[in-house]
């Protein structure tokens, strides 16, 4: 990698909302815009280059038009990373696929939906090699500030691979079955230091699921608050539609 690394942002389906949290960074950002050149921000800066060492991809895929882009990213670059649920997991864009793709397609554009392409949505490691994930919806700045100090260093990030349930009782909230609410928690990745709980609100699992996440043990939990996984699995599909848990 060259003295002071290239850095790239590119955008796919999404809101831009997580390439909105990296300008929210501020004075953090001034730090690593003092350490690396940004080439391609078509959100922050005019410039265009393909010439850059790190890419971070914000948003899903849902048009196969897009995999020419998709796959140029990944050429030009040397580590790609996923900003964002809807890179890392489709994110809410996945309501898409299990709702129907005719059927989305009539209800948002009507008797306009042929003139829009659309396809099965899929997170952008379904299309080509993503090296790191930042996850969340939107991504906790924490963690994008952490991987970016990371990779300048040429040391792997550390995205946490516990339950938020963790983080949730290092912050003693009372939990959320005990006030006769559900919450995905206990299979979600922390990293967001327990926010929705922490302000009332259940846990959607926007940062996707840990790696070996105990199905036995949240299957428990749900029973002994007279629950099933199929109860949960619609809210729990908001943002991980690409993972079948209900057959687990
Ligand atoms: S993950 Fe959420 S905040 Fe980020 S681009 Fe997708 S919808 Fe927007
Ligand atoms: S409220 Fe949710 S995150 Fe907190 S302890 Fe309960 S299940 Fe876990
Ligand atoms: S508590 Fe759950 S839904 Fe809320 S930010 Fe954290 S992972 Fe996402």
């Amino acid at each position: 990698m060259a003295e002071k690394p290239r850095i790239s942002f590119h955008d796919f389906t999404s809101c831009e909302g997580c390439q909105l949290q990296v300008l929210n960074c501020e004075d953090e950002l001034l730090d690593i815009v003092g350490a690396v050149d940004i080439v391609y921000f078509r959100e922050a800066i005019d410039e265009k280059s393909d010439d850059y060492d790190i890419a971070f991809i914000e948003g899903a895929f849902t048009r196969q038009s897009d995999l020419e882009r998709l796959e140029h990213v990944r050429k030009c670059a040397k580590i790609v990373v996923a900003l964002g649920a809807c890179a890392c997991t489709g994110g809410l864009n996945v309501l898409k696929n299990y709702r129907g793709i005719d059927e989305s397609m009539k209800v948002v554009y009507g008797d306009q939906a042929r003139w829009y392409e659309t396809s099965e949505v899929q997170p952008i490691d379904a299309m080509i090699d993503v090296d790191y994930k930042v996850h969340g919806c939107p991504i906790p700045k924490g963690e994008f500030l952490e991987v970016v100090k990371s990779l300048l260093a040429g040391r792997k990030p550390q995205i946490p691979d516990y339950p938020v349930c963790v983080e949730c009782k290092l912050r003693e909230n009372v939990c959320l079955y005990h006030k006769g609410q559900y919450c995905m928690g206990v299979v979600a990745r922390a990293g967001c230091n327990a926010w929705c709980p922490s302000y009332g609100g259940r846990c959607y699992a926007c940062r996707g699921l840990i790696s070996d996440p105990n199905n036995d043990a949240a299957k428990d939990v749900l029973e002994e608050f007279g629950l099933t996984m199929q109860q949960v699995m619609d809210e729990f599909r908001l943002f991980n539609g690409v993972y079948d848990v209900a057959k687990e």
